[in-house]
């Protein structure tokens, strides 16, 4: 019923939702963390490209997201580091082995989805068969419930009001999907920062926006992507700084085929191009700093460490 998910779902991005209530903050310098998160895809997988392949042709491509998860796993294991691993369900489908070994190496096992579809090209039926698919195949290889989503791309909007209720039903605990900037597919400009409870009065989940820093009074994502390989170190560590000072967790994230720079390149405008390859080859060196330098946990584990922030 139209009138039904008013109270629940899109009020419950912005600071005036009677919804969402705010997590009580860490406080400063005890229990704020660095969440790592790793978005478990392909090359192939960038979205919203005329040349992005269809579901249909990716199983003919050759692949490397094993390799370079492998590699990821590797300078994880090297920083005795556990991270979040956000596996697209057709990836662990198709490479099982990729899940077992990052739940015995003790990370977590979260969704990515399933077809890497953005969301707001989905009707909610869609939505919900996607998020219940991906999450019945990593639980089946993980052996224990997923409780983490993030949507392809960060491309939860105005468009998708059903969104958390759609998650809520599919049995989801917490989601990383709300960008709280402007953004190519997706983003929510005037969200809040700071992770907070969405309920529908019944069920309820943990939102963890995206991590972003006001500069010259706009927000700004330092912290993942593109956005980690365009900004030089020196300034990603001092952001990371400024908004653990502030109570916030930082949630880093990073995919596969970032620390592989020789990687094949989708053909796809000047813009995008740049955004999707730029400063390949600073990443591994970005994520061996951060991982030393900051301490990183999984969602899991920063919910867990934080009860009374995410109680009822
Ligand atoms: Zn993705």
């Amino acid at each position: 019923m139209p009138g039904q998910t008013e109270t629940t779902t899109h009020l419950a991005v912005t600071d005036s939702s009677a919804a969402a209530s705010s997590l009580a903050a860490p406080r400063k310098g005890t229990t704020a963390k660095c969440i790592f998160t790793v978005d478990v895809e392909d090359w192939f997988h960038i979205l919203d490209v005329p040349s992005t392949p269809p579901m249909s042709q990716w199983d003919s491509l050759p692949s490397l997201v094993e390799k370079n998860f492998r590699k990821l796993l590797d300078i994880f294991a090297e920083k005795d580091v556990r991270v979040t691993c956000f596996f697209l369900g057709w990836v662990a489908e198709k490479f099982p082995h990729l899940v077992r070994e990052a739940v015995r190496q003790g990370h977590e096992i979260a969704s990515h989805g399933y077809a890497h579809r953005l969301v707001y090209e989905l009707t909610p039926q869609e939505f919900l068969e996607d998020a219940l698919r991906s999450k019945r195949v990593l639980e089946d290889l993980a052996g224990r419930p997923v409780l983490g989503y993030r949507s392809s791309g960060f491309s939860v909007t105005e468009r998708t009001p059903w969104f958390f209720e759609k998650l809520m039903e599919a049995g989801y605990g917490y989601d990383s999907s709300v960008f709280p900037a402007r953004r190519e597919h997706g983003g929510f400009e005037g969200a809040r920062f700071a992770p907070y409870r969405v309920t529908d009065g019944e069920n309820a989940l943990i939102e963890f926006p995206v991590t972003v820093e006001k500069v010259l009074g706009k927000p700004l994502c330092f912290f993942g992507g593109g956005y980690l390989r365009l900004f030089p170190y020196f300034l990603i560590r001092r952001m990371t700084s400024r908004v653990l000072e502030e109570g916030r967790p930082v949630i880093f994230y990073v995919h596969p085929r970032e620390v592989d720079p020789l990687h094949p390149r989708l053909p796809m405008g000047a813009v995008r191009r740049f955004k999707s390859y730029v400063n390949l080859d600073t990443t591994e060196k970005k994520i061996r700093r951060l991982t030393s330098e900051f301490e990183v946990t999984t969602f899991e584990s920063f919910i867990r460490g934080n009860p009374e922030a995410f109680r009822n």
